[in-house]
């Protein structure tokens, strides 16, 4: 038998389940957005993969502490992809899975605000690294839209601070080193164990506590399928991995058409 059909009785085996779930869960990485061309971090064209220094200067002690990463880290936002992406077909198919009523919850994540943006309604999002289309004071939390933020950065503030306190802004995203918010996680986790099928898709699966969603949706019954071009630690725990591009992989097995 040849590759194409093999892989097309695997999507058509994964839509049958989806027709089957009533309580679908998706957990999505930056691979959903690559496609939207927004580079993800691990993949083989990562911003990490071609620059492994960047995941270091990426803490929140070191932007804390060096005026100069804030500056590099607002310039950086200046030209953030996530201000000019456009959501692409697995966005697309993932506000299909909505409207015909299976999804029960989208936990994402990525900062750039696709879903969304896509038409996924915020009662079923669950953003667990924050959004950048959103600035935090670090100091008492106050919260503002970014792009008031950027302005003040094109007129010459390149480190702009708090205009009530004087705190450092940072985009209102988990960086490493920082605590999760956690009754966004405490509500990734509950819906995660209340799935009859996780989707993972477009992850590496390696940033914790996040990942563990899978496992858990699995030992609570859940069928889990895998959608990611390389393998993850939990490929062996998966009814189903697929490796092919995810927009298409989406649009056949959330109700669009199967590819011939
Ligand atoms: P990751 O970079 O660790 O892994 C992405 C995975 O997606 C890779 O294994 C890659 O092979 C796969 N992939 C990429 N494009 C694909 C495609 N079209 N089809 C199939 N597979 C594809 O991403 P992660 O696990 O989400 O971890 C990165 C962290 O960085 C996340 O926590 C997220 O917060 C953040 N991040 C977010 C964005 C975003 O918002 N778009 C982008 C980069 C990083």
């Amino acid at each position: 038998m040849s590759e194409r059909p093999r892989q097309a009785d695997i999507l058509a085996t994964i839509r049958a389940w989806v027709e089957r779930a009533q309580r679908v869960v998706v957990l999505t990485g930056a691979g959903i957005s690559t496609e939207s061309g927004i580079p993800d971090f691990r993949g083989p064209n990562g911003v990490w993969t071609r620059n492994p220094a960047a995941e270091k200067l990426a803490t929140l002690q070191n932007y804390l502490a060096d005026a100069d990463i804030r500056k590099a880290s607002w310039r950086g936002r200046l030209e953030h992809p996530a201000f000019t992406a456009r959501p692409n077909a697995g966005h697309a198919a993932l506000v299909a899975l909505e409207r015909r009523g299976k999804l029960h919850a989208l936990i994402t994540q990525n900062i750039d605000g696709l879903h969304l943006r896509a038409g996924n309604s915020p009662a079923k999002l669950i953003e667990v690294h924050g959004n950048v289309h959103s600035a935090i004071c670090l100091e008492c939390g106050r919260k503002g839209p970014m792009q008031q933020t950027l302005d003040r950065v094109r007129r010459g503030d390149d480190d702009p601070h708090c205009e009530q306190c004087g705190g450092i802004l940072k985009s209102d995203t988990i960086s490493f080193g920082q605590a999760l918010v956690p009754e966004v996680i405490d509500r990734a986790m509950e819906v995660a164990a209340q799935a009859d099928l996780m989707l993972a898709v477009g992850s590496t699966l390696q940033v914790y506590p996040v990942a563990h969603a899978v496992p858990l949706a699995k030992s609570n019954g859940a069928k889990v399928v895998i959608v990611n071009a390389q393998p993850t630690q939990f490929d062996g725990i998966a009814d189903a991995v697929v490796r092919e591009p995810i927009g298409q992989v989406l649009a056949a097995i959330c109700g669009g058409e199967l590819p011939a």
